[in-house]
């Protein structure tokens, strides 16, 4: 019957699947296709404390949804009951999306959810999602890399399971570095010692994007030898991504007719130059 309603169960006897879905960093409007299909048909949607509230609204109205948040300093699942509570669900027969903020492969622990899946034989596949460098660099208007300023950008994590990670900070140093800090509030005053320490111009740009795409997003600016305290007066709490050796599009003439909620919160911090 051509008008019958779809149904939303799985077939009987499907074998059981996973999609691991990159969310995006929080508009609904930078979500894939793909993943918006799969979660209008989802059974179960096991989800990062990072997805946002208009990309969950997306999922199927009768969906389980199970926030698996990990609060920084706070009650955390662990990874090891995550990748059990996705494995439980998927054989159980429910059509799960482990959705996941950004891309899936960027500092997602991705390959220990796919690990899991392999040992109990389930399928999966993937769907890469808007990373929140390349949403942050969106806001700012500028590019990732450009001929002549950065033939390379660097993702890196401000901490590992260690504490603070260690970098190739002599790299990163170099006048013509360009990197994306993730995780790296609690890290600041760490990175720029270690920049510092092998080199790094005091004066490099630096700016931070926090809630990249969300309504609440906020840009700050400042210089290298002032980053800590640019982030404190400014209240970064993140999420946030920190661009070493990035300044946004047009910083500099912006700061005469600077927008009170961003671009002056440069100027009381010293700005970019
Ligand atoms: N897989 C994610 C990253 C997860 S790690 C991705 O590809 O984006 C969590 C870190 O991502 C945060 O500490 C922060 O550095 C960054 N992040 C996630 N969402 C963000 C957003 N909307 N704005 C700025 N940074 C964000």
């Amino acid at each position: 019957m051509a008008n019958a309603p779809r149904s939303t169960a799985p077939a009987p006897g499907a074998a059981p699947s996973v999609a691991l879905v990159g969310a995006g960093p929080g508009d609904p409007g930078l979500l894939t296709l793909k993943a918006h299909a799969l979660l209008a048909t989802a059974d179960v949607v096991i989800h990062d404390r990072l997805v946002g509230a208009g990309v969950l609204a997306l999922a199927r109205t009768g969906a389980v949804r199970i926030e698996v948040g990990k609060l920084p300093g706070g009650p955390s699942w662990r990874q090891a009951d995550i990748n059990a509570l996705i494995v439980a669900h998927a054989l159980s027969g429910a059509r799960v999306v482990r959705l996941k903020s950004g891309d899936p492969g960027v500092f997602g622990r991705l390959d220990e959810e796919m690990d899991a899946l392999d040992a109990a034989a389930i399928a999966f596949e993937i769907v890469p999602g808007v990373t929140a460098a390349a949403a942050a660099a969106a806001s700012i208007k500028v590019s990732l890399t450009r001929r002549g300023r950065n033939k390379a950008l660097r993702i890196l994590t401000g901490q590992d399971v260690d504490g603070f990670a260690e970098h190739d900070w002599r790299g990163l140093a170099a006048p013509d570095a360009v990197a994306a800090l993730y995780m790296g509030l609690k890290a600041a005053r760490f990175v720029q010692g270690r920049l510092m320490l092998h080199g790094a111009d005091p004066a490099t740009p630096v700016t931070a994007v926090e809630n990249a795409s969300r309504a609440d997003e906020k840009v700050v600016g400042a210089r290298l030898d002032r980053l800590p305290e640019a982030l404190a007066v400014a209240g970064v709490r993140g999420p946030a991504i920190l661009f070493i050796g990035l300044r946004p599009r047009g910083a500099l003439a912006a700061l005469d007719d600077a927008a009170p909620s961003t671009l002056s919160l440069a100027l009381a911090s010293g700005s970019w130059a």
